[in-house]
């Protein structure tokens, strides 16, 4: 069995293309690497890689990591500027025993040296965005962090290795050297082959309190499905914040067994993922949430097409 899932519909086509590799009997490492680096390039999601949204002094720093859930090699870079691939960085740096995981200036001399691909990731339309944007914040009153959406796929190939992997602008305005869970262990993602990985997306200062990634893959191991372990992950760490802070954050949660079977959680409304495996092809999913379950169902073809109209449509500056 081999399956992808991923977070939010700007995955499809880059799930698509790894969803190729793994049918075709190649690497869940090679397939993820793939599948990240396409929404990595698309320059009209302003949230990962290039079109990325910038920090409050308007440069885009970027964070990815990646996980291998066999040897469980795991390497980061957190706050990367000016390299079109973060993910690519990550996955190389997860082959070192020591200094896989870089931040800023270091993480940019390591990819630098090792060949990696420069770019300017800051585009004129993130630039129109994020002008607009702080009108918005005096004009309307507009919470500066408003608007993120991580990249956070797990896969699984037919030799059974289980690999997770993000990529993200993080939060819009952050400030300059600001880390979200994305490129955290245990909180932006984690897999272990032996039961499966997950990986999140929201606000990251949040997941990064509830370990959310870890604390799924761990209650699959106790024999829960995906979907019950996102859903008691998501549920418990609500039911704890609410009471220990008084709130949480957005958060929203993939998961995939070493079985090919898969599970979401959000506390939002608005959530959307990606997911295929041998037994059925790509779907974009809506999920909401029902209490402490999440529900979903199939995207219709109508609203797909709004969202990528809507993602390319012209932006002027206000
Ligand atoms: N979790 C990301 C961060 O906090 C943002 C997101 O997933 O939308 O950087």
């Amino acid at each position: 069995m081999w399956g992808i899932i991923a977070t939010w519909t700007m995955a499809k086509d880059g799930a698509e293309e790894g969803k190729k590799i793994l049918e075709n009997k190649g690497e869940a490492g090679e397939a993820i690497e793939k599948a990240i680096k396409s929404v990595e390039d698309f320059p009209y999601y302003k949230s990962v890689g290039y079109g990325g949204l910038p920090n409050e002094e308007m440069e885009v720093e970027l964070d990815a990591a990646y996980m291998d859930g066999t040897t469980l090699d795991f390497g980061a870079v957190c706050a990367i500027k000016d390299f079109a691939n973060p993910i690519s960085v990550a996955k190389k740096l997860s082959k070192l025993n020591e200094n896989s995981v870089l931040v800023g200036a270091g993480a940019e001399a390591y990819a630098h040296k090792e060949g990696f691909e420069r770019k300017n990731m800051l585009t004129d339309r993130a630039k129109i965005h994020y002008k607009n944007r702080k009108k918005d914040i005096i004009n309307l009153e507009l919470k500066p962090y408003s608007g993120h959406d991580t990249v956070g796929m797990v896969c699984l190939d037919s030799f059974g290795n289980v690999v997770s992997g993000t990529s993200t602008s993080g939060l819009f305005m952050k400030k300059k050297g600001r880390v979200g869970d994305s490129p955290i262990i245990g909180s932006g993602l984690y897999a272990d082959s032996d039961i499966g990985g997950a990986s999140a997306t929201g606000l990251g200062e949040d997941i990064m309190k509830g370990i959310i990634s870890y604390e799924i893959v761990k209650l699959m191991e106790t024999g829960l499905s995906p979907q019950k372990a996102c859903e008691e992950a998501v549920s418990n760490f609500e039911k704890k914040m609410i009471k220990r802070r008084g709130k949480l954050g957005d958060i929203s949660v993939i998961a995939m067994n070493n079985k090919g079977e898969w599970g979401v959680a959000t506390n939002i409304d608005n959530f959307s993922f990606v997911v295929a495996n041998e037994n059925s092809d790509i779907c974009i999913y809506r999920a909401k949430r029902k209490g402490r379950e999440t529900i979903y169902e199939p995207a219709t073809k109508e609203w797909v097409d709004n969202y990528v109209e809507e993602r390319m449509k012209p932006l002027e500056e206000k």
